[in-house]
């Protein structure tokens, strides 16, 4: 059978002439015999996990040119460089290239003889390049990183924008998108941006069982230094810190010198300093790098043993990327990131300089028609607005872009009347910059570690094939991050904290808010002890109250930010959570309510279940995964576990008795309490 099959096997063939692999890697094969027959694809593989194989296979076989529109130049080069050593003909068309040589390259592509030709999107769309498709039409267009289409990702860029347009002006035209990183959001948009017909889908590579995945959270920077020092441990191969900000990277690649050959690494070093540096660590002369940015580095060393972040990436995809240089030789290799209350300021300063509010859009535009013209860059402008007299370089910078982007500012110029224009740009920055917020509160999300880590992270990336629990190598599984999950609150006190949050708001700071919360009789409270929640946690300690304060920010319920003096502020989610509208999954902070190191993380909601409830609560969590499926929603969302154990244990037979339960609100109610209601009384009629 399998021997028939090989003698037959033209694909196996191609792959081992061609490429010489001696076999495909999961999912390779499927996405190349759709591409070869003629089907749109999107494929989704970590960087390294061989999409490129999935498009040049099917290129190498085809009668006529694939055509591969890629951002950057220096990706289209390497990949040229390794298929020409392959006795491929690939060539690329940019900016950097001579008259002559662009000349030659499209005789070879009218000729017939090049199998693949690259092109940056700008180049895609230019007229010349699109009549020469039009006259000798390519087998197919492929979108390398094609997550850069859309809105919603972290990469987007205006000028993929078009290529739907360039590919409709063709069609009908094989496509296929290529991308490391797309959740199914970003997916469905990249699809339809692109006009994508029912493509073939494949996710794979993104699960990584020989990864050890945790988070601890520290009490302060203090705190954070020494365990990162204490974790640091290279063994025989390399750790690389994530460290977050500059001045944390020095600190830490000094103390860490002490016990291991250590270098700091980071954007400013120049090419030669590079170089060296990686040269150092891939040779082993230095074990740790710190690090701001580790572009480039410890991509091909496959004995990095540890990734450690001291700081907090921008979105799960990002840090997924940066802790999968780990273990790359497929042997045991441990993620961690070490993380206090105050991480979140920096990753949220970033996106608020990233997307201006519509004050500062209007105020840049005002200075640059004071200016006259637009002088090159933020930093010359002189008669700066009022209301941006203070803004710093690259967010005036950043708003130029989008004023151009928008035509706002055309041939230099901004344009005085642009009212309709500017609203626009206002809208679609407010949209971006909630894509952002929720793309970093899902990293926190993350590392709240409701369910096993590798769970998250490969639904995350929806390959939902590789989606089951890991049971020993995340902290979550293995019950040993109880720092972070623990037993969770009832709904109450959280409510409380919220609601007294959210009377005070931007009036206290964390440790005033768990003072009132406690009922503290300190002098300072003044007004504040007249809050109908005043005392609504007394009997808790109050450090155990600015912890839950500090989880509450950490699941972006309430925001701690104001310079010199951070006050506690509710946000929106927050809001949501208060009136029951939203479950947050808050573990309780005080000490001695942490389960035991072994128990199973839903244990303590459910240990003391009688075995009538304990079956109740069964068939309810199996409900809820039902319910999950079918919704696309995590199952937290729908009703955490301690909600689901407190309707096991009432039995409610009644929406009123089931309102009653903790962590049932009016929204839930209305959508649950039926199909919960029916669980429950199924259970009561059985023996
Ligand atoms: P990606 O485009 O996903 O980043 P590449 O296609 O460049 O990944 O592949 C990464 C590496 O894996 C390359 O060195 C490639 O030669 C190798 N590779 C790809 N497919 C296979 C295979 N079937 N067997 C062995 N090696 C492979
Ligand atoms: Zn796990």
């Amino acid at each position: 059978m399998r021997g028939m099959a090989l003698a037959a096997d033209q694909l196996l063939d191609g792959l081992r002439l061609h490429f010489g692999h001696d076999h495909f890697r999961a999912g390779q094969r499927e996405v190349v015999e759709a591409v070869r027959d003629g089907r749109d694809a999107m494929v989704v593989m970590p960087t390294g996990g061989g999409k490129s194989l999935c498009y040049q296979l099917p290129a190498v076989l085809s009668e006529a040119p694939t055509v591969v529109v890629s951002p950057l130049i220096a990706l289209m080069k390497d990949q040229i460089d390794a298929l020409l050593q392959l006795g491929v003909e690939a060539a690329a068309l940019h900016s950097n290239l001579d008259a002559a040589e662009q000349r030659r390259i499209e005789r070879a592509y009218r000729g017939g003889t090049l199998r693949l030709l690259y092109v940056a999107p700008e180049r895609l769309v230019r007229a010349d390049l699109r009549a020469m498709l039009a006259e000798r039409r390519p087998a197919r267009i492929v979108v390398d990183e094609a997550h850069c289409i859309s809105e919603w990702g972290h990469d987007f860029r205006p000028d993929y924008l078009r290529i739907g347009e360039v590919a409709a002006a063709l069609a009908p035209i094989q496509l296929v998108a290529c991308t490391a990183t797309a959740t199914a959001e970003v997916r469905s948009d990249v699809a339809q941006r692109l006009g994508l017909r029912e493509p073939f889908e494949a996710v794979h590579g993104f699960a990584r069982p020989n990864l050890h995945l945790a988070a601890e959270r520290v009490r302060d920077e203090k705190a954070k230094l020494e365990r990162i020092e204490q974790l640091v441990d290279p063994g025989d191969g390399h750790t690389i810190v994530y460290a977050g900000t500059r001045a944390r990277a020095a600190i830490l690649a000094t103390r860490l010198q002490a016990r291991h050959p250590t270098m700091l690494y980071h954007a400013e070093l120049s090419a030669e300093e590079r170089t060296l540096a990686q040269e150092r660590f891939a040779t082993g002369a230095v074990r740790v790098a710190v690090t701001t940015s580790a572009f480039g580095m410890g991509v091909d060393i496959a004995t990095v043993r540890q990734v450690i972040h001291a700081g907090l990436p921008l979105s799960l995809e990002e840090y997924y990327q940066q802790a999968g240089r780990a273990g790359r030789d497929g042997l045991p290799a441990s993620c961690v990131v070490v993380h206090a209350s105050a991480d979140r300021r920096l990753p949220e300063f970033f996106i608020e300089t990233a997307h201006p509010d519509a004050a500062t859009v209007g105020a840049v535009h005002r200075s640059l028609l004071e200016e006259g013209y637009d002088p090159g860059a933020w930093r010359r402008v002189i008669s700066r607005d009022p209301l941006v007299r203070a803004l710093p370089d690259r967010a005036g910078d950043a708003v130029r872009e989008l004023l151009r982007d928008a035509g706002v500012i055309q041939g230099g110029v901004a344009l005085p009347e642009a009212a309709q224009r500017l609203r626009d740009v206002n809208a679609r920055v407010a949209r971006h910059r909630r894509a952002a917020e929720a793309r970093f509160q899902r990293f926190m999300d993350y590392l709240a570690g409701r369910q096993c880590r590798h769970l998250d992270v490969v639904r995350y990336f929806g390959e939902e094939a590789a989606a089951v629990e890991c049971g020993d190598r995340c902290d979550v599984c293995t019950g040993a991050g109880a720092a972070v999950t623990g037993p969770l609150l009832d709904a109450t006190p959280v409510r409380q904290a919220l609601s007294a949050a959210a009377r005070l708001r931007g009036r206290v700071g964390l440790v005033k808010l768990a003072r009132v919360l406690v009922g503290s009789q300190s002098r300072d409270l003044a007004g504040a002890s007249s809050i109908p929640t005043f005392g609504a946690l007394r009997g808790w300690r109050e450090a155990d109250v600015a912890e839950l304060l500090r989880r509450l920010a950490d699941a972006g319920a309430l925001r701690v930010a104001g310079v010199p003096y951070p006050t506690v502020d509710i946000t929106p989610q927050g809001v949501e959570a208060m009136r029951g509208d939203r479950v947050l999954e808050i573990a309780d902070p005080r000490p001695g309510r942490r389960p035991a190191a072994t128990s199973g993380r839903s244990g303590a909601d459910t240990e003391e279940l009688d075995p009538g409830a304990q079956a109740v609560f069964e068939r309810l969590r199996r409900w809820r995964s039902e319910v999950s499926r079918e919704r696309d929603l995590p199952a937290y969302i729908i009703f955490p576990n301690s909600t689901l154990a407190e309707i096991a244990r009432r039995r409610p037979s009644t929406p009123d008795e089931l309102r009653e339960v903790p962590g049932v609100g009016e929204k839930k109610l209305a959508l649950y309490a039926g199909e919960v209601l029916g669980v429950v009384a199924s259970l009561a009629e059985a023996p």
